[in-house]
Parts: C-alpha cells; sequence; structure tokens
C-alpha cells in the first residue's frame, strides 16, 4: 500500500512540531493520555445512548515501555477509529480550526515565542507525539466495528494503513522513540519513574486508571528454618500500579485547586491557547449537590457567531460523562461560558429527552445563572480592565439577550451592560451613569450613531451637552431596542433620545417663543416640504438645535436606526419599515437666512437650498444619500 501525504497544512504544523515550537517535549504523555481519556468518554457516552451495558471497572489506559525495543506505548480500551476516523482524524492537522491556527502563527511571526503552549489548540494534540518520536504507529478498532486498521507515519513524509489484528475496541498507540542527542533524552520516556512523575504533573485527575507495570525490590520472605541472623535476600517484582489519583479537578477542594491547573485544564479541554478570565469553581450542597467548574473565555472562539457553535456544559454523574453539551445549563444569553457539571443526583441511565425535564437540572442552571452574573458583576467592580475584555468579546450576546424572549431576562442583565458614553470616553455602565446625574437632569439621555467620535459632535447633541447632561453613546446594534426594552436607566430616570424635542422641558416664555419662532418662519418651511415632497413627513424649526443648521429626525415607532437596522439585516424586507423623516430647521443659523433671502429673490436656488439641507441632514444621520450624483452636480451647480 502506498504512502499518502498529509494535507499540505498538517504538513507545515508537523515541520513546526518537530522542530520544537515547544520546549517541553514531555507534554506528548499528556496529549496522548488525554485523547485516550476522551476516548473511554465517548465509549461510555455511546454505550449509554445505546443503553449497552459496560461494565467500568476494565475502562482503563494503559502504559508500556519497553527499553529493548525503544518504545512507549500507550493502551486505551476506548472507544477505537475506523479507517475513514483514523485518516480523517490523523490525516488531518487541526481539522476546523486550521485556517485560525495559519493565521495566528502568521500573525506570531510564524514561530509562536517558547513556551506558548499551542500544543493542544485546534486539534494538534496527537502530532506532539512526533517530538519524542520518529515513527508513531496507531492500531486502533472502533466500538461496533469488527476490523482493526492500523495507522503509520515516521513524520512529515506522509502515512499508511493497512489492517491489522486487534481483539479488542480501543487504540494502541506505539511511539518508537528518537535517538538521544546531546541536548535531548529521549530514552528517560522509557523509564517508569519518569513516566510516573509526568502522569502525576500532568494527567492526575483523569478519571480513569492510567496502569503501568512498575518493578519493586523487596525482601524476600525468609525460608522456614533460615538463622535469625542471616541477611535477607532481596528479590525483584513487578507489579501493575494506578498511576494518578483520579480525582477530577472540580471534584478537590477550592483552596486545594491552583491557579495553573485552572488554567491548563480549560486550555486543555477547549483547545484555547489563552488562559481564561475567569474560573467559576463551585459545590453545591442542599436540595440538589453538585459541583460545577465553569470558565469565561478571554476571547470568542473562531467559530462563536457561526450556526457551528453549540453552547452547553458537559454533564457529569459521579464522575462519568453522561452528555457532552448540555445546552439546558446554560441561558443563551450566557452561551459563552464552557465548563463541567458534575452530580451524582442524576442516574447514569437517563436519556437526553428525561433529562431535559429533569427538576434537578432547572435547578442547577439556575443557580449557575446567578453564579456567572455574580463573577460577572465581581469583575466588573473589583478587575474592570478584565471586564472590559469580557465586554469585547461577549458584550454583544448580553445585549441580544436583553432584547431576546420578549425581554424576560432584562432585569438580571441590566446591570451587567456597557454603553459608550460622553463622559471621559470610557465605556460606563447604567448605574455608573445615574450615579454621575445631576439631581435637576430629567432624563438620562442617548444619542445613536455608528461612530462615537461622530456622536460627540452631533449638532442635536450640543444643548444638552452643553447643559451638564452626560449622553449615553447607542453604537452597537441592539442599543436601540435594548434602551426600548429597558425603558430607564434608573428608577425614575426615562431614557430620551437627544431627538426628542421634549428632550429638556421647556418653561412657558420658552414655549412661546418656539411657538411664535414657528409660525414667524412657516412660509419657508412650507417652501421647503412642497420642494422635497414625499422625501420628508415633515419639516419644522427645531427645538434640537443649537448652533447646528439642520439635522434629520423621526416621527412614529420606527426610529432612524432601526430603519438602518433592518436595511442591514433584510434590505428587501426593509422596504416597508422606513422611519418617518422630519427635516428639522433652526432659523437662528446662516443658512436658514440663506434660505429665506433666495426664497424672496429665486425660487430655483432657494429650491436647490432645500435639496442640499436635505442631503446634509441625511449625512450627519448616518443615512444613505439617494441620489449622491445629483447631490454633486447640486453642489457644483451652486458654487457657480
Ligand atoms: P483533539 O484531542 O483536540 O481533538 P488531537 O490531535 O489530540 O486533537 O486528536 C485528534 C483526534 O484523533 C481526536 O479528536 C480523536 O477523534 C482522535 N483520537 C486521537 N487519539 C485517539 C484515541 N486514543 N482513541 C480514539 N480517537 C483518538
Ligand atoms: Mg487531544
Amino acid at each position: 500500500m502506498g504512502k499518502k501525504q498529509f494535507k499540505t497544512e498538517s504538513k507545515r504544523v508537523l515541520d513546526l512540531m518537530i522542530n520544537s515550537i515547544y520546549t517541553h517535549k514531555e507534554i506528548f504523555l499528556r496529549e496522548i493520555i488525554s485523547n485516550a481519556s476522551d476516548a473511554i468518554d465517548k465509549l461510555t457516552y455511546k454505550a449509554l445512548s445505546a443503553g449497552e451495558a459496560l461494565d467500568r471497572s476494565t475502562l482503563q489506559i494503559t502504559l508500556i515501555p519497553d527499553e529493548e525495543g525503544g518504545t512507549l506505548t500507550v493502551i486505551d480500551n476506548g472507544v477505537g477509529m475506523t479507517r475513514e476516523e483514523l485518516e480523517s482524524n490523523l490525516g488531518t492537522i487541526a481539522r476546523s480550526g486550521s485556517l485560525q491556527f495559519k493565521q495566528d502563527m502568521a500573525a506570531a511571526g510564524a514561530v509562536p515565542e517558547s513556551g506558548t503552549d499551542i500544543i493542544g489548540q485546534f486539534g494538534v494534540g496527537f502530532y506532539s507525539a512526533f517530538m519524542v518520536a520518529d515513527q508513531v504507529t496507531v492500531c486502533s478498532k472502533a466500538y461496533g466495528s469488527d476490523e482493526g486498521w492500523q495507522w503509520q507515519s515516521s513524520g512529515a513524509d506522509g502515512y499508511t494503513l493497512e489492517p491489522c489484528a486487534m481483539e479488542e475496541t480501543g487504540t494502541k498507540i506505539v511511539m518508537k522513540l528518537k535517538p538521544d542527542t546531546e541536548d535531548e533524552d529521549y530514552h528517560q520516556y522509557l523509564h517508569t519513574h519518569t513516566l510516573s512523575r509526568l502522569v502525576k504533573k500532568y494527567s492526575d485527575y483523569i478519571h480513569y486508571p492510567i496502569r503501568m507495570e512498575m518493578e519493586h525490590t523487596r525482601a524476600k520472605e525468609k525460608p522456614a528454618g533460615a538463622a535469625e541472623d542471616a541477611p535477607p535476600e532481596y528479590e525483584t517484582v513487578k507489579e501493575w500500579e494506578t498511576l494518578n489519583s483520579m480525582v477530577p479537578l472540580w471534584q478537590r477542594p477550592k483552596s486545594e485547586v491552583k491557579e495553573d491547573e485552572y488554567n491548563d485544564f480549560y486550555k486543555e479541554k477547549y483547545g484555547d491557547w489563552e488562559d481564561p478570565l475567569s474560573v467559576i469553581h463551585v459545590s453545591a450542597e442542599g436540595a440538589v449537590e453538585y459541583k460545577a467548574m465553569l470558565y469565561l473565555p478571554a476571547k470568542a472562539p473562531y467559530d462563536f457567531h457561526s450556526r457551528e457553535y453549540q453552547k452547553g456544559l458537559q454533564l457529569y454523574s459521579s464522575g462519568v460523562l453522561i452528555m457532552d453539551k448540555c445546552a439546558d445549563l446554560l441561558p443563551e444569553h450566557f452561551r459563552f461560558v464552557k465548563g463541567v457539571v458534575d452530580s451524582q443526583d442524576f442516574s447514569l441511565n437517563i436519556s437526553r429527552e428525561l433529562l431535559q425535564h429533569t427538576r434537578q437540572l432547572k435547578v442547577i442552571a439556575s443557580n449557575l445563572e446567578k453564579k456567572i452574573k455574580g463573577e460577572l458583576l465581581r469583575l466588573q467592580k473589583d478587575d474592570r480592565e478584565k471586564y472590559e475584555r469580557f465586554w469585547t468579546a461577549f458584550g454583544l450576546q448580553l445585549k441580544v439577550g436583553v432584547v431576546a424572549d420578549f425581554g424576560q431576562h432584562k432585569d438580571l442583565l441590566k446591570d451587567l451592560l456597557l454603553f459608550w458614553s460622553s463622559h471621559g470616553g470610557k465605556r460606563t455602565t447604567l448605574k455608573e451613569y445615574a450615579e454621575r446625574m445631576p439631581a435637576d437632569q430629567p432624563y438620562a439621555y442617548y444619542a445613536c450613531g455608528e461612530d462615537v467620535a461622530q456622536l460627540e459632535k452631533l449638532p442635536q447633541a450640543e444643548r444638552i451637552r452643553d447643559k451638564g447632561y452626560e449622553i449615553l453613546y447607542l453604537t452597537d446594534e441592539p442599543d436601540q431596542f435594548v434602551i426600548e426594552a429597558l425603558a430607564e436607566a434608573a428608577q425614575g430616570k426615562p431614557f430620551k433620545s437627544v431627538d426628542d424635542p421634549e428632550a429638556l422641558p421647556e418653561s412657558e416664555e420658552e414655549k412661546a417663543a418656539s411657538e411664535k419662532k414657528a409660525q414667524d418662519n412657516q412660509d419657508v418651511l412650507d417652501f421647503v416640504q412642497e420642494a422635497l415632497g414625499d422625501k420628508v413627513h415633515a419639516v419644522r424649526v427645531s427645538k434640537v438645535l443649537k448652533s447646528g443648521a439642520v439635522c434629520m429626525t423621526a416621527e412614529g415607532p420606527i426610529t432612524l436606526e432601526m430603519e438602518k437596522y433592518f436595511q442591514r439585516v433584510d434590505p428587501e424586507q426593509a422596504k416597508g419599515m422606513k422611519a418617518q423623516r422630519v427635516l428639522e430647521l433652526n432659523p437662528d443659523a446662516g443658512a436658514f437666512a440663506a434660505l429665506r433671502a433666495a426664497l424672496d429673490s429665486d425660487r430655483e436656488k432657494a429650491g436647490r437650498y432645500a435639496q442640499l439641507l436635505y442631503s446634509q441632514a441625511l449625512l450627519i444621520a448616518g443615512l444613505p444619500l439617494e441620489d449622491p450624483v445629483g447631490y454633486t452636480e447640486l453642489v457644483c451647480a451652486l458654487m457657480q
């Protein structure tokens, strides 16, 4: 059978791997053992789903060092791999994450800094075997199959696949260790004490026994009748021993788990190479007893926004995996959380359908939701920099959560939200905003747009800013809907758009003055309305402008931001979802005076001015010009 070639990208990764991108070669053992453990997890899981009895006491991982042959063998009686799986799992590195991996490698200048643990990332774990071995042979028999297959490779030059005899389901990996060099002692991986040390160091929590035959020297029993003072004779015996304590991390008391252990577990298990932002370790007693270990990732995984991403936590019952991604344990708004839940209150044989309806699951889910919120609030208060990082990665998810399900989670999520604001160029919580409000401030103000720098200059915000009132800048897509759902920033302080003519309450005199202003200029307004036709719903003397000449606001239920949003999401549907545009003019501005003068002398020119003002209002509002060429011609005509 001819040699098959690795996919090109696999080859590159392999080269990097072999050329030691990672300085601690010893972690290959952790990777191989963790795959073995995953494989046994999968087997128990499959057997469970198939309703098949499984003798759990036989499940184990075996290490066999062979000094003479120079090989280290790792055997598991897990789920095994079919021929196709051998080929796709081991013939292609970093299947789904390959692209991202390459990009990150490129960004890091091809070779990451030494010590960066990128092994284990995007499923390159298995290949770490090539850091210590110059030939790797994998024999496997898949669960439910009756034929074994052997995959063999000596590194980047490709691999072979052929049938092999395997009695039991599972996988056997034989690593032929490289010859020792001056710098590197590969031979040590054949010594039982090294192996047992490495298992303790990296794989202690693996919840299946990792077994190895160890040699012990012990005093022989004295034969009957031997003299009391005869020197003891020694013998060497071989005994199978379990090397790991098998206590999963989450079962250990919080005080005894080191930060590194939490972080390593996370990176290994979820294929991230960055430490998580935070760990929540819960040990709950009472009506429902469970242990949980939850992580807040520092970054959204590359597939987070795709359909492929599945939320959920791993569910164990007394250390046995019963569900890999239990979606019901996590609300949609916290779907970025990773982790495990272990509770002996679930029976091992529970079906997935039944599981969803158990009271325990609901109790745990609701407790965890509170814990997650609590941890986020703690970060927000004690470690704002971290919280901002969290927010950059997952903030939108929380905002979407406020609006989702008819707003039923809004009270839970409100305190977690951040918005940009006119206060010091930073993001703020609504609580902080409310605390800063002067006593006389009637409303919590907001302005909508795409860009904070633009919003700082928004003409209709001027009068609010000049009063010394802070303005929230709504730049995130769901913001407008969030504000609508929340209705008020704090007790008794409803939200108000800076576009709202009633945003600043008027005194009686002010009211009379603005009414008079409107009457005095009615002729100009009528002219502009006629010139623009049904492009605008109304033209009015603005109460929202201070020094600016013109702006666009909207009347009715659909705001300009919503219109833009609909347009982005579904342009076809958006045709019927237009805001009713109101062109706001400022009679005190020079442009208005020019318009009035033109109206008296040159109505055609006045008409052009009206079109110009309308176009400018569109631009300020971030709306597209309906006729950019026409607009340019207009400006040029006016320049002549
Ligand atoms: P990851 O473990 O992150 O998926 P690896 O490179 O470590 O990536 O392993 C690649 C894949 O090979 C695994 O996802 C698994 O499907 C398969 N695999 C590796 N080792 C074993 C094993 N001992 N038994 C069964 N399948 C295995
Ligand atoms: Mg792995």
